[in-house]
């Protein structure tokens, strides 16, 4: 069967649109990155998961995405940030960016193919902002270029706003002039300041306005036209706007063909933001869960949708991806190195992946495909438990088509890249921290009940398995020996 044609909602057209590639069986994304003047935060990351999920999954259906996603280490608040450290703001900039390197990389975020920077793109910025001066769409006024919004027609057609309500909407410091034409008119170039980082341009010394370097870098990397744009939804107006005016502007030619935004991770009913202070660090929710269950948290929410945090939604998340690796650690055990020889299979296996990819081609319905997940590994435990069938190798071949299945499900959307049973032990040295258990007591009541048993003392045996439960600890007997866990802190439905 043919895999389900993929859709994606654009935002320019307030509807779902068929993908259609400007190169056959390839894709160029384009992703806003990170302002790099502080600690990369979970919304931020919810944004990011997004994109490397849909990546990865365009990748799992075929494409050769080329992926860029920058660094915004020229900007107003970077200036500000290294002023108030006294430190220099190409340096604070670079700090950031191996923090931001280092926090995403413990996220399983794949790197992107290409990860520009401002500072590195300078010559590009100025060529462009010099076409648009050429063209009739900028000016320059006092060492300043600013964009001439009335000058081009498309202007607001991503945001659907409009101008005259903007002005009339505007604030006292938003209707200051200085040397613009228009109060709406923006900044592509800003002259020098003392203490602020600057390029010689032919306007004089000074440094880009925040826009235009993402209208330089997808042409650099991608062309003057591309296929996907993505970003939070708070781009929209005036970043992505502004984006497609100068480069459209510049180039004559359509920016992208679809734009995407990804929905707010809010933190009690307000957008998590660095500006607002309600942040909570990548780094830190990465001490408190695994990187895989907080990337299973950010797709239980369709990304469009805003979608609020919670410690106790954290946690669920985790106790859900132990059922997931108790599950695969348990099919391993049964099936691994084992031949079940050629036939039939029970049921159809295939069923669960043609879901997963019917969801995700819909737009990418994160919150669908973990539904097909749910259904794949409902039916491995099934199977392995109680299985339906008598022909033992009827259900072993069945059981690895389930997990081959699982293997693909992963590629398609980041998860289980662990083994089992490293995952587990991790996530049992996190509960053991988080619950304060004595490993050294677990250690010599499981040593206590081994000789308990070999002394054919049951009832001893059973009070000490007692006992280690009351500690949360459950034990259990395999081929391989005694082993532990401790018990979820949650339901695992
Ligand atoms: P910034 O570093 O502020 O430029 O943001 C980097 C990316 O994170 C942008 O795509 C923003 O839209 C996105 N972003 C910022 N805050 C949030 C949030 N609370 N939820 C989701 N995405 C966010
Ligand atoms: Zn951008």
């Amino acid at each position: 069967m043919a895999p389900p044609d993929i859709r994606i909602f654009n935002t320019m057209q307030q509807t779902k649109v068929p993908l259609v590639p400007l190169n056959p069986g390839k894709l160029g994304i384009y992703v806003c990155g990170p302002t790099v003047y502080s600690w990369v935060h979970i919304g931020n990351a919810r944004t990011f998961t997004s994109f490397d999920t849909i990546v990865r999954y365009l990748r799992f259906r075929g494409f050769e995405v080329r992926y860029v996603r920058n660094y915004t280490d020229v900007d107003d608040k970077i200036i500000k940030a290294a002023n108030e450290a006294k430190e220099d703001p190409i340096a604070l900039a670079a700090h950031f960016i191996r923090e931001f390197e280092a926090d995403t990389k413990a996220l399983h975020l794949l790197p992107p193919d290409v990860s520009p920077k401002v500072s590195d793109t300078i010559p590009e910025i100025v060529a462009i902002i010099e076409k648009l001066i050429a063209r009739g769409a900028a000016y320059a006024a006092g060492g300043d270029v600013y964009f001439e919004v009335r000058k081009y027609p498309g202007y607001l057609k991503l945001s659907k706003k409009n101008l005259d309500d903007l002005v009339s909407g505007a604030g006292e410091r938003e209707l200051v002039l200085d040397s613009k034409k228009d109060p709406m008119d923006f900044a592509l170039w800003k002259a020098a300041k003392p203490g602020e980082p600057s390029w010689d341009s032919p306007w004089g010394k000074g440094r880009p306005g925040w826009h235009i370097e993402c209208s330089a870098m997808s042409a650099k990397y991608l062309g003057e036209t591309f296929d996907l744009h993505g970003g939070g939804l708070d781009l929209i107006f005036p970043h992505h706007e502004n984006e497609i005016a100068q480069s459209e502007a510049a180039s004559g030619k359509t920016l992208c063909n679809c734009w995407m935004h990804g929905g707010f991770l809010d933190l009690e009913g307000a957008k998590m933001s660095k500006s607002l202070g309600n942040v909570v660090r990548l780094r830190d929710a990465l001490q408190q869960v695994d990187a895989e269950a907080l990337r299973f948290f950010f797709l239980t929410t369709h990304y469009r949708q805003a979608l609020s945090f919670s410690d106790k939604q954290l946690a669920d998340a985790e106790t859900r991806m132990e059922y997931f690796y108790e599950t695969l650690r348990k099919v391993d055990e049964r099936v691994e190195g084992k031949d079940f020889g050629q036939g039939a299979l029970h049921g159809d296996p295939e069923r669960f992946l043609r879901e997963l990819d019917e969801a995700m081609a819909d737009d990418f319905n994160f919150p669908g495909a973990l539904g097909a997940l749910s259904g794949l590994f409902n039916e491995l435990n099934q199977l392995t438990d109680k299985p339906p069938v008598k022909d033992k190798a009827m259900v072993g071949r069945t059981l690895l088509a389930l997990r081959d299945i699982a293997k693909k499900a992963s590629l398609a959307l980041g998860l289980f890249e662990d083994k089992p049973s490293d995952w587990l032990l991790r996530r049992r040295d996190r509960q053991v921290a988080r619950l304060g258990i004595d490993v050294a007591k677990v250690d010599a009541g499981i040593a206590a009940r081994q000789e308990a048993r070999v002394a054919k003392n049951f009832q001893e045996a059973d009070r000490i398995r007692a006992e280690l439960k009351a500690m949360r600890v459950e034990i259990m007997d395999t081929p391989a020996g005694t082993s532990w866990k401790v018990l979820s802190e949650l339901p695992t439905t």
